[in-house]
């Protein structure tokens, strides 16, 4: 049976049969190949500690009872108090078919747009920076880019480690062409120790840094003048805001630097959570965005910026409208007209007419008591969230929680429904990886206990809601046939986001679907390539970003970066269970460079206290060599649920990008001390 791995957002295939899991060959994305997450898939098929029945204040129910008492219980808030008294919080793990009927229920029929995802907490950044620049949610490039480039730039991403099957792609060009790697980042992480050049940033220093590449491609008569003419705007503002920044590094090693970069048309900018996650991610991708505009390195063979997305379907929820501030469709809430296409489309004359509240805005308002029922499917945010202290209290305190999981959680036990739901390998659907590929995610064994797919459960609380019409849903497929319809309705090539021919496609065709690219149609996968983009006058937009507020913080504190680790996924639900990969970390700890760890008496294995308002954490330290001065890296995995006192989230601040929303887990600021 082809299916997806359930990790990361490279979205390589994987054949399950009697042999286990294995890569399949015939994936684009990875032609065989997986990484040590994907090889040992096999060995977390078990079922142990599952939530197997749904559950009311504790005690087991049937499902029409629990569906039920939430279509009721959700009713009587919006009857009281309005639909924006109600919110949705949904997960990347989500297939696309999860998300679409999620968003229509929430955004659709009730009638708020109180829906938002934890790619809120990863990918926020880059859709608000694509969109300013591109008028709308496109990744350019594709994955072949990565063989075709003589220069690839890893900005914030460990993708040695997180993206290891595309990672690898770089490293066999860099063998059969030549290709240098370049890796910037303020930790000298696996990737960096892999690259060619190591540009080692001051935290929150990328933003400077592009800005400052832009101005001396200028200097350096490296810029595509016919490019910037014929098919952007803005450039003169953007370029006069590029001359004010300083690079953050050292003179000559900019100058190298920039020379490369000036002399490499085949340029990839590949950026991840270091770049989002961040109170300045959005204006740093667009600083990415500007060089590649400037120097026309757009939709060619071998050059664009290119966002890595972290989870299996982040791409996938964007499609449908899993943020609060999007519509689905790559519709638009501030277009009018795309609300009114939407209105037809579904026949929902009760279709949100604003953006909801965005993740860390959604838990203040369960917390402060606007949000009177809360929905959390498929992520644990009383583990995964800034202020996961709060979080907690405010679970606590809202008057009705459901939470649909497939293992019990921090979340979950704080809920007063529990829905126990089918999970990877138990369920169907699709998801987009990084470079716009929709796979099929395929059911290979049954779900256990009562567990059901997370787009049954909306569906059916819709129904008992009275839209009843508008989710007469069978099947997976019926689902993507209407969401690969509303891509095309009434779009007359002025959105790029179009699955074309999907629309009209059998169960059967559904059922054998292979991987295939979107925009569906397309001779060309790469976008923008001929200079057209989706705005009102077909240019893209340069946007003046100021590097003044990606300033150091100069506090006497240290800079907490927290991020994965090679063998480990989310808070390690899966992963945890597999010894192979408990292994190459066994337990959380801090890292500290050697300068700090003698300043403070520190040796390895040391307990230490790491804290600041929000709370404090022990735990062993670990010195590396490489580690930045001034800044402490923990792991994000380690929950209570591994034996870890509490989440390293309950450090982490409500700090986020004003317009994306995005935490800047990459920016928390700590003490730590030996104990
Ligand atoms: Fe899975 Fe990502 Fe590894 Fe591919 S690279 S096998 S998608 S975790």
């Amino acid at each position: 049976m082809n299916t997806t791995c359930p990790y990361c957002g490279v979205g390589c295939g994987v054949v399950a049969g009697r042999d286990g899991i294995v890569g399949d060959p015939d994936h684009p994305a990875n032609r065989g190949k997986l990484c040590v997450k994907g090889t040992t898939l096999g060995l977390t098929l078990d079922d142990r500690d599952r939530l197997v029945a749904p559950m009311i204040g504790g005690q087991q129910a049937s499902w029409p009872e629990a569906l039920d008492v939430v279509a009721k219980r959700f009713g009587e808030a919006i009857a009281e108090r309005g639909p924006d008294s109600v919110a949705f919080y949904v997960s990347g793990q989500f297939l696309t078919e999860d998300y679409y009927i999620a968003n229509k229920l929430m955004k659709g029929f009730i009638g708020s747009g109180n829906i938002d995802t934890n790619s809120r907490l990863c990918m926020a950044s880059p859709v608000a920076a694509q969109i300013r620049a591109f008028g709308e949610d496109l990744v350019p490039g594709i994955y072949e880019d990565f063989d075709e480039a003589d220069l690839i730039l890893f900005v914030g991403s460990n993708a040695a480690w997180c993206h290891p099957v595309l990672f690898q792609r770089a490293l066999r060009a860099r063998e059969s062409r030549g290709t240098r790697i370049v890796a910037i980042d303020p930790r000298r992480s696996a990737t960096a120790d892999l690259a060619d050049l190591h540009i080692q940033i001051a935290p929150g220093g990328d933003l400077a840094l592009f800005a400052a590449l832009f101005a001396k491609c200028a200097a350096k008569g490296a810029l595509d003048y016919d490019f910037i003419a014929r098919h952007t705007a803005g450039f003169d503002a953007a370029l006069a805001m590029a001359h004010q920044a300083d690079p953050g590094i050292d003179a000559e090693l900019f100058d190298q630097f920039a020379d490369m970069i000036a002399g490499t048309p085949r340029l990839v900018t590949a950026f991840f959570q270091g770049v989002n996650q961040s109170v300045i991610g959005t204006d740093t991708v667009n600083a990415i965005l500007n060089l590649h505009l400037a120097t026309g390195r757009i939709g060619k063979p071998g050059a664009g910026p290119f966002s890595l997305t972290g989870q299996p379907n982040a791409m996938g929820g964007r499609e449908v409208g899993g943020l609060a501030t999007q519509l689905a469709a790559h519709l638009s809430f501030d277009d009018s007209a795309h609300r009114d296409i939407l209105a037809r489309f579904w026949n929902a004359p009760h279709l949100a007419r604003k953006p909801g509240l965005k993740a860390i805005d959604l838990f203040d308002a369960v917390h402060d008591g606007r949000i009177k029922a809360l929905w959390i499917a498929g992520t644990n945010p009383a583990e995964s969230l800034p202020r996961s202290a709060l979080v907690r209290e405010a679970l606590e305190r809202c008057p009705f929680v459901v939470v649909a999981d497939c293992w019990p959680t921090a979340t979950s036990s704080r809920a007063d429904v529990v829905l126990p739901a089918a999970g990877w390998s138990e369920k169907d659907g699709t998801v987009t990886n990084s470079e716009r590929m929709i796979s099929r995610q395929r059911a290979f064994r049954p779900a256990p206990g009562e567990a059901k797919p997370d787009w049954w459960m909306f569906k059916e609380v819709a129904c008992r809601m009275g839209f009843g019409e508008a989710f007469a849903y069978s099947s997976t497929a019926s689902i993507f046939r209407e969401h690969a319809a509303l891509s095309t309705f009434e779009n007359d090539g002025a959105r790029v986001f179009d699955l074309g021919p999907l629309a009209a496609m059998p169960d059967e065709d559904y059922d054998v679907m292979r991987p295939i690219q979107w925009p569906v149609g397309r001779a060309e996968p790469r976008l923008f390539g001929d200079g057209r983009f989706p705005t009102a006058d077909g240019r893209a937009r340069f946007v003046a970003v100021s590097a003044e507020h990606g300033a150091v913080d100069e506090e006497k504190k240290f800079t907490l970066n927290t991020g994965r680790l090679r063998d480990q996924w989310h808070t390690m639900t899966r992963t945890g269970r597999v010894p192979e990969l408990m292994a190459h970390r066994e337990a959380a700890a801090a890292t500290i460079a050697p300068a700090d760890a003698a300043r403070l008496g520190i040796a390895t294995g040391d307990l230490a206290a790491i804290g600041n308002e929000r709370g404090q954490l022990i735990l062993p330290a670990m010195i590396g060599a490489d580690q930045a001065s001034g800044s402490i890296f923990m792991a994000m995995h380690w929950t209570e649920a591994h034996g870890s006192a509490s989440t390293v989230n309950m450090l982490a601040g409500a700090e986020r990008d004003p317009i994306s929303g995005e935490p800047a887990f990459k920016h928390g600021k700590v003490t730590m001390r030996r104990i």
